[in-house]
């Protein structure tokens, strides 16, 4: 008797479950849906292009209700293996429970054609646009929709926390402004892509990259070329990422005077950087300091 009583009993509401391909999913989620489940298959010290399709990834993916990655092929070298590995129908390409963000957010560096030889780029654009503040709040609206698809039960909450959360944003991005007047037109060098959204948002011209093409490492060749066609400028610093091996960063470095300015480029919750407001401070209070220092 007690069991048929149980079986009648409304069960509470299943926590939702997520899947994060890089942390800033994971957080902007936490925001979103604070009640979920959430992990996030890398970290700030992974580089988010290649990681291993490792089996913990695998059995949390087959269990996952929501799965949201950046997409235009960020993750093209592993999710797919995953995806397949994990045959779990919900978060298989087009399906609802499988939001690519850069499909819904449009992103730059878009390319009809990729000429021959032109280096890890994709015809979808830089993938990296998470680190636009405009386009994450965008991302952000485009999360809450698709959260209240799968689990339209809490549909409201998810719609009254990403309108307050965007009401929030809306006032940083203009104290981000103000802040950031300095770095108006000023100059940088980079490895990789990763900040080109940032950068444009803050107005800073990318003048060099360590990379020869998109996407291919550093070359003896290529930075020497590099130390000639810097002769006399006079950039901010040479940014890489957390994740990225910082030798050439340095080499260039000593070379040329041009200091080195390691950024996170997604959220390090061991780091103290855990939301995305905490991400754009950080990131503004390190290149104003950069700058205040020149
Ligand atoms: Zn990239």
């Amino acid at each position: 008797m007690p069991l048929v009583l149980a079986a009648v009993l409304p069960l509470p509401a299943q926590a939702l479950t997520l899947f994060a391909c890089e942390p800033e999913w994971a957080a902007l989620g936490q925001i979103l849906a604070p009640q979920a489940d959430i992990t996030s298959a890398t970290h700030a010290y992974q580089d988010p292009h290649y990681i291993e399709a490792r089996p913990s990834l695998i059995a949390r993916l087959r269990r996952t209700d929501l799965a949201i990655c950046s997409g235009a092929a960020l993750e093209a070298g592993w999710l797919p293996a995953l995806q397949q590995r994990a045959a779990n129908p919900v978060v298989q390409p087009g399906r609802e429970g499988m939001l690519f963000v850069a499909e819904q957010v449009e992103t730059i560096n878009q390319m009809d054609q990729v000429p021959f030889g032109a280096g890890d780029v994709h015809p979808e654009g830089n993938p990296h646009l998470h680190l636009d503040p405009e386009r994450l709040r965008q991302a952000g609206a485009a999360m809450s929709q698709r959260l209240a698809q799968v689990d339209p039960e809490r549909a409201a909450q998810y719609r009254s926390h990403y309108l307050r959360w965007s009401i929030r944003w809306q006032q940083r991005l203009d104290d981000w402004h103000q802040r950031a007047q300095p770095l108006r037109g000023q100059m940088i060098v980079v490895q990789h892509s990763t900040f080109d959204y940032f950068w444009r948002w803050l107005g800073i011209e990318v003048i060099a990259d360590l990379e020869p093409k998109p996407g291919v490492p550093p070359t003896p060749g290529h930075l020497a070329d590099l130390v000639t066609r810097l002769d006399g400028q006079r950039p901010l610093a040479i940014v890489h990422s957390w994740y990225q091996n910082p030798q050439s960063a340095r080499w260039l470095s000593e070379r040329t005077g041009i200091p080195v300015l390691a950024l996170p480029s997604t959220m390090a919750p061991d780091d103290g950087v855990v939301t995305p407001e905490q991400l754009f401070d950080h990131l503004l209070d390190r290149l104003l300091a950069q700058h205040d220092a020149r």
